[in-house]
């Protein structure tokens, strides 16, 4: 049987993987279009992306459903897919670690709702908690290994997250912030004014196993490693790191990543140095990216062994 991930990670560091969206850009979905539907209408093509990050060295996949919720889902007329299109996505995953004879951990994507709540926003406080709760069901019923609630700005939203993973039984919860560089580049918090220290205290008080952060501005592996050290300090809880490739930039009319992996990949070992116990990419980082951060990792943790 394989082991629990909260076990595995006090064993050794895991390595996750990098971005979709950008990949399934690549892949060829347009700009505005529904990329969780690809779990149903383009299995194949998640299935590639993914099997490249496992055949790159990731240890744990994010399930491709970042906009899995009811309320993304009805903006491109699929709220009634919800059920299918996370269990597909669990699947898919698991058959990427299956098509390479690799063992790894499964973990179900919840992303931000995509608005606000009354009284700022049109959405109630119970539509956002039944969301979390339909889709979280849908990926722990199809064997997700663990939920990461990620790039959340705010606690209410992320509260509401946490609570329903804990409630559809997931073994792991995650929760991930994103984190803002502030204009004079002397610290960083989310859009919401949310800095790590308060955000890991409210983790472990909501009952999440793993305090994270991904993605955010301006939040390059130097800044995500003080996020790190700032999580350790402030809550026991064992923290995962998923910082962006870089800024985006467009070039001949694309959004690309300035980081390249060689860039990037230098400051892996002050992340595992700084105690992170899951490293992946977000936005822009590739199965490249993963590659070199597998060597890295490797060869910083034999150094170290
Ligand atoms: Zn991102």
């Amino acid at each position: 049987m394989k082991t629990p991930l909260l076990d595995a990670i006090k064993l050794r560091p895991l390595l996750a993987d990098g971005a979709m969206g950008t990949q399934l850009m690549a892949a060829g979905l347009e700009q505005g279009r529904c990329g969780e539907q690809w779990n149903l209408s383009h299995p194949d093509k998640v299935l590639g992306i993914q099997r490249r990050y496992v055949e790159a060295g990731s240890d744990c996949l994010l399930t491709n459903t970042f906009g899995g919720s009811r309320i993304m889902l009805n903006r491109h007329g699929a709220s009634g897919e919800v059920g299918e299109i996370n269990r597909a996505a669990v699947r898919i995953a698991r058959d990427a670690f299956a098509a390479s004879g690799r063992e790894g951990w499964v973990i179900g994507d919840v992303g931000p709702f995509g608005g606000l709540m009354e009284p700022y926003g049109e959405f109630t406080e119970a539509e956002v908690r039944d969301a979390f709760a339909e889709q979280c069901a849908a990926l722990v019923d199809a064997g997700a290994d663990a939920i990461i609630v990620e790039t959340q700005t705010g606690l209410e939203e992320l509260g509401l997250g946490i609570d329903a993973a804990r409630e559809a039984g997931a073994a792991c919860v995650i929760g991930s912030l994103a984190y803002d560089v502030t204009l004079d580049g002397s610290t960083f918090r989310t859009m919401m004014g949310i800095d790590p220290e308060r955000a890991a205290e409210f983790m472990a008080e909501r009952g999440a196993h793993v305090v994270a952060l991904n993605c955010g501005t301006g939040m390059d592996m130097e800044r995500a490693r003080q996020a790190v050290e700032r999580y350790r300090a402030a809550s026991p809880l064992p923290v995962m790191a998923q910082p962006n490739a870089g800024q985006p930039c467009l070039v001949d009319m694309k959004v690309v990543y300035n980081e390249t992996p060689e860039e990037m990949v230098r400051g892996v070992g002050p992340l595992l140095d700084a105690g992170a116990s899951i490293i992946g990419g977000c936005c822009g980082s590739t199965p490249e990216h993963i590659r070199a951060f597998r060597a890295a990792m490797d060869a910083h943790l034999g150094a170290r062994a």
